[in-house]
């Protein structure tokens, strides 16, 4: 009997219900907020009030629920000593401005339900618990438990997921329906590392004054984000051998000959250099301009203060176009998930305080940290930098063969007539919460993805389509 659900009608038969509760769940502003915050609402009222929605819907439809302490709740279903999860976040960014339609009036337009968070993730969240209610509608039988679990604080700090799995337990297998069919299997590892160079290291390492240098670096700064490729770079000069006219001009003309986009002023006994470049997510790179590295390669042409020197020298030499690490000596490309990348996202230099680097490094499953954050760390001393490991999340994997992967493949390959590609990615999706867990849909393929933009929205068609194979997929599962 099960062999022949039509899962897409029975998902149709409910869009009415279905879209008013999204609707309804889209009205509430779960905008992150601290003043409000209290015990059992850590992340504010409007979060506390979403996460009670949607609790509120589970429990109607015969769900268990279970609430920990507001960072994030679940409800279940279901009997056996597996557990299915399935990881959503009622959470939600800011609005900004610009939306045609208000942002929390959750309006349909051509088709469009139209809100923040409709794509991201409370659009998404709902059809999963609409697709778990259509599975206990249609009384099929379960050999696992399924678990909805509803994170609060996805969009800044995931402290929600840290904290739930304190205490409860790890499901089995699961999914989370927080971006793109068909289906996400591999994250790159990711690290945020600042090279510190202190005046004490500077100093230690007894260089020889540089003599005759024709200008000192007073400061430079560039990029304010180390997941960014920095878009803007700024070095101060005190000039010394040579005028500041003289640097200025040569800039220009650096400029001109490049065909980078930059400009340079004098005043008070100083020159002031600034470069742009384009800022593009640090996950790639190589297809950004990094503004700091670009303006580090033309100071490369004068000739500095010793510290500065080596600072300019150290990055011109192992991070200037340098995206996948071959000149630090930790380059590894992976067949299955591309290569290790390289994203200096911050530059800050002081003449007379610390010298860093902020640099973001995704690195495949087949190298480990260990591996080539060592060799870094060696090379690091060269410069006098220090390492210090500010953020690292392992990579992220589960084998293509594993029955979770097999089963979702099949089943989005059964509703849409679509092959099902699995997909390694660079970023970092809500699946790597889960030990065994994987990031499916809901954004289908060629359909532009609006999450945290304004006028964010999910198609009506598509909302019911993710619907229909989450409910199947539900089953498949827990069977
Ligand atoms: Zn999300």
């Amino acid at each position: 009997m099960t062999k022949n659900i039509d899962w897409l009608a029975q998902t149709q038969k409910r869009q009415e219900e279905l879209l008013e509760t999204a609707q309804a769940f889209l009205r509430i502003k779960s905008v992150l907020d601290p003043e409000t915050a209290r015990e059992g609402a850590p992340f504010g009222e409007g979060i506390r009030e979403a996460l009670d929605f949607a609790l509120q819907v589970c429990r109607q439809a015969g769900m268990t629920i279970k609430d920990v302490d507001g960072y994030a709740a679940h409800a279940e279903f279901g009997a056996g000593d597996e557990l299915i999860g399935i990881l959503c976040h009622v959470d939600v960014v800011p609005e900004g401005d610009g939306w045609s339609t208000p942002p929390y009036a959750a309006q349909i337009v051509d088709g469009k339900l139209v809100a923040r968070g409709a794509i991201d993730d409370k659009g998404p969240a709902m059809a999963a618990i609409f697709a778990a209610k259509l599975v206990l509608e249609l009384g099929l039988p379960l050999s696992k438990r399924v678990r909805l679990i509803f994170g609060t604080d996805e969009e800044s700090s995931w402290k929600c997921v840290q904290r739930y799995f304190q205490t409860e337990e790890m499901p089995t297998m699961g999914f989370t329906p927080d971006a793109d069919f068909p289906l996400i299997y591999a994250e790159k590892g990711l690290t945020d590392l600042k090279w510190r160079q202190t005046i004490e290291a500077f100093r230690a390492l007894n260089l020889p004054a540089a003599s005759q240098a024709e200008a000192a670096l007073v400061s430079f700064t560039a990029g304010r984000r180390m997941n960014m490729v920095p878009d803007k770079a700024e070095a101060v000069l005190k000039p010394l051998q040579m005028t500041g006219t003289q640097i200025a001009d040569r800039y220009r003309q650096y400029l001109s000959e490049t065909g980078r986009t930059g400009h340079a002023e004098e005043g008070n006994g100083q020159v002031v250099l600034m470069m742009e470049g384009v800022s593009v997510h640090g996950m790639d790179p190589g297809k950004g301009v990094n503004a700091g590295t670009e303006l580090i390669h033309f100071l490369r042409t004068l000739s500095l203060d010793e510290r500065a020197s080596l600072y300019t020298s150290f990055v011109d030499r192992y991070l200037h176009h340098e995206h996948h690490g071959a000149a630090l000596g930790i380059a590894h490309l992976d067949a299955e998930m591309g290569a290790l990348t390289v994203n200096p996202g911050v530059f800050e230099y002081q003449a007379d305080g610390d010298a860093l680097i902020q640099v973001n490094i995704r690195y495949p499953h087949s190298v480990s940290f260990e591996e080539w954050s060592g060799v870094l760390t060696g090379l690091l001393q060269e410069g006098a930098f220090a390492l210090e490991v500010v953020e690292h999340l392992p990579p992220h994997r589960v084998d293509p063969n594993h029955p979770l992967v097999t089963t979702l493949q099949r089943v989005y390959t059964e509703q849409t007539g679509e092959e099902a590609g699995i997909i390694a990615i660079g970023g970092a999706t809500y699946g790597r919460s889960l030990d065994v867990g994987v990031a499916f849909g809901p954004l289908f393929p060629g359909r532009p993805d609006s999450a945290h933009q304004r006028d964010e929205y999910i198609l009506v068609e598509d909302l019911i389509k993710a619907t229909a194979i989450y409910a199947q997929a539900i089953y498949e599962l827990a069977k």
